[in-house]
């Protein structure tokens, strides 16, 4: 049986520049378009303590080491979960996340070297195995996304890390998405027209899924 208006968890995924935010208002066009109740948030953040976290994390003075790193993003997410995305989802609303999960594994997993394993056991003790339905990521070299990105605004402290941090964070976020069904890989070179279509027929997709 169908179900086009049970709750859904869509989180988009990618580095820095490679167009998240852009597909999240394309997304968000996409449900209203079709009264889909669904809640926006993004992380870290999301909720009044997470954006505080969040301010902490992406200030480039910080110090801190890369376990409280770690660890302060799963506060956030453990926030997040407990008054947004599992209500919103027990009420049969969508959730679209910009990041997620995936993010730790591939910022502080493949870009700080923080064990995998470590990271899978947090992930366990704080979703208690929630996963998102649909993660999109979009995949682009550095390159494409630093000419993106620049001039923009001033870089946060994941965005001022150097070219091999943002390669080893890419290919961190391939190898799980080659992993696991639950991704969509998008060439997000690609126009943002080209992109939207590849979007939409996911979307359907998820709205038919049992
Ligand atoms: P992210 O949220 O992943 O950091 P953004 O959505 O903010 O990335 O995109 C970064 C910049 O790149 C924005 O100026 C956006 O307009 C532009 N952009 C995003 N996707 C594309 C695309 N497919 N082609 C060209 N420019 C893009």
């Amino acid at each position: 049986m169908a179900k086009p208006h049970g709750g859904r968890f869509i989180t988009l995924e990618g580095i820095d520049g490679a167009g998240k935010s852009t597909h999240l208002g394309f997304i968000r066009d996409w449900l209203q378009a079709r009264d889909i109740a669904a809640e926006f948030t993004r992380e870290p953040g999301g909720t009044p303590l997470g954006e505080q976290i969040r301010s902490v994390l992406l200030a480039v003075d910080t110090q801190v080491s890369l376990e409280a790193e770690t660890l302060l993003m799963f506060a956030s997410r453990q926030q997040l979960l407990s008054s947004l995305i599992r209500p919103a989802l027990a009420a049969g609303r969508w959730v679209v996340s910009d990041r997620f999960t995936d993010s730790t594994f591939a910022f502080q997993g493949g870009g700080r070297g923080v064990p995998m394993a470590r990271i899978a056991q947090l992930e366990d003790w704080v979703q208690q195995g929630l996963q998102p339905d649909l993660t999109f990521l979009f995949d682009v070299p550095l390159e494409v996304a630093s000419q993106r990105m620049a001039g923009s605004r001033q870089l946060d402290r994941f965005e001022q890390e150097k070219a091999d941090f943002h390669q080893r964070v890419r290919e961190a976020y391939l190898q799980r998405a080659a992993a696991d069904q639950r991704f969509c890989i998008l060439d997000a070179t690609r126009s943002i027209a080209q992109l939207q279509q590849d979007i939409a027929v996911q979307l359907a997709g998820l709205a038919e899924r049992d």
